[in-house]
């Protein structure tokens, strides 16, 4: 599930950038380090750690024509268990971007 979000404008577009998540199947962190100080660095707290979410957000409105009318559903599936379980079970559109 996503934790935490924050807003960041990419050009006149405020979008909010997940920055805390785990997979709702194995409970693992989504969140993987961009930058990895090594210990020549110092300290790896006096640097600025940049995470970024790797993931699929998962969501579903349900509307007067479902069961589920009314309920929102929400997941967050970390890339492991993406390509575990899901891609077994579905034939995900995929391009570059
Ligand atoms: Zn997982």
């Amino acid at each position: 599930m996503v934790t935490k979000r924050k807003a960041e404008l990419y050009g006149e577009h405020a979008i909010a950038t997940i920055v805390e998540a785990t997979c709702d199947i194995c409970g693992a962190d989504c969140m993987k380090e961009l930058f990895k100080p090594m210990k020549s660095d110092g300290d790896r707290d006096e640097h600025d750690i940049n995470k970024v979410f790797e993931g699929m957000e998962l969501k579903a409105v349900w509307d007067y024509g479902s069961d589920s009318d009314g309920e929102i559903w929400e997941a967050v599936v970390c890339e492991k268990c993406v390509k575990k379980h899901l891609e077994k079970l579905i034939p995900f559109v995929k391009r570059p971007y």
